[in-house]
Parts: structure tokens; C-alpha cells; sequence
């Protein structure tokens, strides 16, 4: 029972720790999952109201000049006022318009020249092909003439009075703009933001890694792919590049063809959680190992003193000098025993021994050899018992007494008869010298309820010493009915 409840309970506590722990857990994960969308949300924010700007340039830009209002200014200052507002937004790397035929017919800027013509360009081709209404954004590109900047095209299609194509306006944003926008964010050790667009493509990654750069198509990576499928949310999963689980938390800006991802390192993320969990776990684990083993020692406390009582229980009912049951053993259980019969009905016996001139015996060989003697007498008493339920018990002195539940006055009169016959026939103490004899007194009774079991014991002892009257060395048996005397074996006398 004590080790069923010591399990029970480092099971319970182990229980309610793992509990909490996992919940901790949760919970943290929770945590950075929330602060990390805030950030998704802040940073889809400004992506928003970025590319909002420039919409709105390209809109302005493209009623201006299909207004005709400045058609009538020499051609510098015509310029100068159709791309005013378009020069004042962040990081504006030109703007410029495409007649239908895909040639250049006025630039902000010098890098794009006039009449060069870009047909070949994918969303010349898109606006050409569909009227969509909306803002267009491109493919990110390298700057060749400069110092290899990146810039990202916004571009609108242009359309006659009746529909048809009429060209396009462009609108060129530098990346660093949103590299900026990143800069400064916290993330912790190993996390970053990236915007891509829908289709895989790179376009920002604060803090930039040297392994993945602007432009490239990530859009076969697993992960990517999956935050690419499902457009917001968050998992963890493992990182090619890092080498390391990771946190990502996504959210597609809008209704813009662009992703915007946090990735923070789950190591950094559950640092803390590591720490609490590795001291909580280890002080329970002490705690439990301590139970168990303090519960190992109570046991063996408890097994040691259960050990002590026994024997300390097995002195008090045994007689030091014979080793059989003592005189109290005797009584209780022939009280019990007596209780036993008149319940049932069954028969009880009774036999009281005492051996033969044992004070003579004792006076010729001294006191030692006489001690032998009872030893070696009780043994063989001892010998007889063959029923759980039979009794061997040192009355006092040379004398003892044997209980014999449920067996019958022939039953007691035979076991005391081979009692009587084995001690006769018992090697002498000393080789050569006297032998031992004993009188046997048995007495067997049916219990009534009024019955006393002083009775039984008193009319033992009668039947005893008409034994001892008789001769010696015999049994007498004696029962309700009166004395009933067995001859000894022929020759034992
Ligand atoms: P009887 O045949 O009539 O029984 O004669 P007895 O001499 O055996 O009986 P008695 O009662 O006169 O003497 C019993 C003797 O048993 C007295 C004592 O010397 C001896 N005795 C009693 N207890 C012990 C014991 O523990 N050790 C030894 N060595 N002797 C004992
Ligand atoms: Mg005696
Ligand atoms: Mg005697």
C-alpha cells in the first residue's frame, strides 16, 4: 500500500508538472506568435501605404497626361509638371510612360531614355493583353548602370476613351526603401523579416542573409511553399538555411501580390522555457527520488520492525529451554480451542506427560544432563504432531501437554500410547545408563456451552497420576464415561 501510494503520487506530481510545463510552453509560443503578427500587421501596414502612394502617383500621373492640360507648356516644363508629385515619394527610382507601342515618351529621369522601346517586358505584356484596373507589381530588377541597386516596378495600364490600350505608366520604388522600413525592428538572435511576392520571389530580407538574395525564387522551398498556399497564419517548422526549427508568422499584404514574413528562432523563442523547464523538471525529479527513496527506507524500517515483533512475539510463546509452545500459548489456546468444540461439537483432547522419576535422574546425572533429557523428550513429543492444529507445550517442569482439537478419545488414546512407546523406546541420555520413561494421562471431551475447559485439564491430570499410580510408564485414558486405562506395550515395562 505505501509503495501504490508513493507511485500514485510522483505519478500525480509528474502529471501536474508535465502539465504545466506543456502549458508554459504554449503559452510562450502563444506569445511570440502574437508580438510577431503585430509586427506582420505594422510592417503590412506601411507595404500598403507605400505602394497606396505610389497608385496614387501613377493615377494622378496618368489623368494629367491624358487631360492634355499641359500640352500647351514647352516640352522641360511640361515634364517638370507631370512627374512633380511622382518626385516627391520615398525612394522613387523614376517614372516614366509607354505609349501602345511600348516606346518611352517621357521619363522623370535621364537613366530612361526616350523613344527606347520595352515591349519585351512581361507587364507590357499583362496591361496589354487585360484590363485589370489595378496597380501592377513586377518582378524586382538590378540596376546595371549604377551601383547595382534594386528596384521593384508599379506599373498602370493606360487606356483610350473607347478601352483600347493606350500604354502604360511605370513607377520605380528602390528595395532599400523597405529595408529601411525593416531596420530597426527587433526580431532577436537569428530571426528576420522578408517580403516576397506571391509567385516566390525575394524582394527584402532584414537582416539580409548572404544565402539568399533579392530576386531569387524560393518558391520551391517547403516552407515557402506552404506560407505561399495558406496566405496567413503561423507554424514551426525546419529551416534549410538555419539549420534549426523556426517560428514563421505570415500574412499576405492586402490584396498586393506581396508576403510578409517573420521568422524567429524557436531556440531564442523558448530559451527561457528551457530554463525553467530543465530546473522545474530537476527539482522534481529530486523531489520524486527522494519520495521513493524515503518510502524505500520506510519500508524497510517497517519490514525490519515487523521482523523484530515476530521474533519478539515468537519469545514470548516459546519455551526457551524445550523450544516448544510455553505455558501461555497453552492456555490461549485451549481456551480457544474449548470455544472452538462447544460451538461445533467436535471432540477435544488432552494429553498431560510427565516423565518418570525425573528428580532421581536428575540428582544421579545432575541438573545438565537433565536439562537433555527434557530437550530430547520434548522432541519427540514434538515429532507426534502431525495436524495443523496439534499442540506440543511445555506444561512446567518435566511436565507437558498436548491439545488435540477434533480428535477422539481413541485418536488421543493411540498418539498417546506412540508417544509413551517412542520415549521408551529413546537411546538413554548417557550411553549405557538410565533410560527415560514417561506417563501419559489423556482426557477427551464433547463441550457443552456450561462446560468449563478446567475440567478437561483437571481430569488430564487425573488420568495422569492414576498413570503414575498404575506403574508408570503408560497411558490412562479418562473421559465422560470414567478412567479407562491402556496397558503399556507388552515388554516396555
Ligand atoms: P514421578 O515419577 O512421580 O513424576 O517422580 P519425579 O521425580 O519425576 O517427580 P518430582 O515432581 O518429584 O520431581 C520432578 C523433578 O524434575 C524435580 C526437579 O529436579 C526436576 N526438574 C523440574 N524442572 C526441571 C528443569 O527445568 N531442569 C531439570 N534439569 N530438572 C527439572
Ligand atoms: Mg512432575
Ligand atoms: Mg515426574
Amino acid at each position: 500500500m505505501l509503495i501504490t501510494a508513493t507511485t500514485l503520487l510522483v505519478v500525480s506530481i509528474l502529471c501536474i508538472v508535465s502539465y504545466l510545463l506543456v502549458r508554459e510552453y504554449r503559452n510562450t509560443e502563444q506569445e511570440a506568435t502574437r508580438s510577431a503578427f503585430n509586427l506582420v500587421q505594422l510592417i503590412d501596414r506601411e507595404v500598403r501605404n507605400t505602394v497606396s502612394l505610389y497608385d496614387t502617383a501613377l493615377v494622378s500621373l496618368i489623368s494629367l497626361f491624358q487631360s492634355h492640360a499641359l500640352d500647351s507648356f514647352p516640352q522641360p516644363l511640361q515634364n517638370t509638371l507631370l512627374f512633380h508629385k511622382a518626385s516627391e515619394l520615398p525612394s522613387n527610382d523614376g517614372f516614366y510612360l509607354l505609349n501602345a507601342l511600348g516606346e518611352v515618351i517621357a521619363t522623370s529621369t535621364p537613366d530612361i531614355a526616350l523613344g527606347q522601346n520595352v515591349t519585351d517586358k512581361p507587364w507590357f505584356k499583362v496591361h496589354r493583353e487585360l484590363d485589370s484596373g489595378e496597380i501592377f507589381i513586377s518582378r524586382p530588377f538590378q540596376n546595371s548602370g549604377k551601383d547595382g541597386d534594386w528596384s521593384i516596378p508599379f506599373s498602370r495600364r493606360m487606356s483610350a476613351p473607347d478601352g483600347s490600350f493606350a500604354g502604360v505608366a511605370v513607377a520605380q520604388m528602390k528595395l532599400d526603401y523597405f529595408t529601411s522600413l525593416l531596420r530597426g525592428l527587433d526580431v532577436g538572435p537569428d530571426g528576420n523579416i522578408s517580403l516576397f511576392r506571391t509567385d516566390g520571389i525575394m524582394l527584402v530580407q532584414y537582416p539580409a542573409m548572404p544565402s539568399i538574395t533579392t530576386g531569387e525564387d524560393l518558391s520551391r522551398h517547403p516552407n515557402y511553399m506552404r506560407l505561399l498556399n495558406e496566405g496567413y497564419g503561423s507554424f514551426i517548422a525546419m529551416s534549410d538555411t538555419y539549420k534549426a526549427p523556426r517560428l514563421y508568422n505570415f500574412s499576405q499584404v492586402y490584396n498586393l501580390p506581396i508576403v510578409v514574413v517573420v521568422g524567429l528562432s524557436t531556440e531564442y523563442i523558448f530559451s527561457n522555457w528551457w530554463h525553467t523547464a530543465l530546473l522545474i523538471g530537476t527539482a522534481t525529479l529530486l523531489l520524486c527520488l527522494g519520495m521513493i527513496w524515503l518510502t524505500l527506507l520506510l519500508r524497510h524500517e517497517l519490514y525490519l520492525r515487523q521482523q523484530a515483533e515476530r521474533s519478539l512475539a515468537e519469545l514470548a510463546s516459546t519455551d526457551p529451554l524445550s523450544g516448544l509452545a510455553n505455558r501461555r500459548v497453552l492456555d490461549k489456546t485451549l481456551a480457544d480451542e474449548w470455544r472452538v468444540a462447544q460451538r461445533t461439537g467436535r471432540p477435544l483432547s488432552l494429553l498431560m506427560i510427565d516423565i518418570d522419576h525425573f528428580k532421581q535422574f536428575n540428582d544421579t546425572y545432575g541438573h545438565q544432563i537433565g536439562d537433555e533429557a527434557i530437550r530430547r523428550v520434548a522432541k519427540i513429543i514434538n515429532t507426534h504432531m502431525r495436524r495443523p492444529r496439534d499442540l506440543a507445550t511445555r506444561y512446567g517442569g518435566e511436565e507437558f501437554a498436548v491439545v488435540l482439537a477434533d480428535t477422539d478419545a481413541a485418536g488421543a488414546r493411540q498418539l498417546a500410547e506412540d508417544i509413551r512407546a517412542s520415549v521408551d523406546a529413546m537411546e538413554p541420555v548417557l550411553p549405557g545408563k538410565q533410560k527415560l520413561t514417561v506417563s501419559l494421562g489423556a482426557c477427551t471431551c464433547y463441550a457443552k456451552p456450561e462446560d468449563d475447559v478446567q475440567v478437561l485439564l483437571s481430569m488430564a491430570d487425573k488420568a495422569l497420576y492414576q498413570a503414575k499410580k498404575g506403574g508408570r510408564n503408560r497411558v490412562v485414558a479418562i473421559n465422560e464415561t470414567g478412567l479407562n486405562a491402556i496397558k503399556p506395550a507388552p515388554g516396555t515395562l
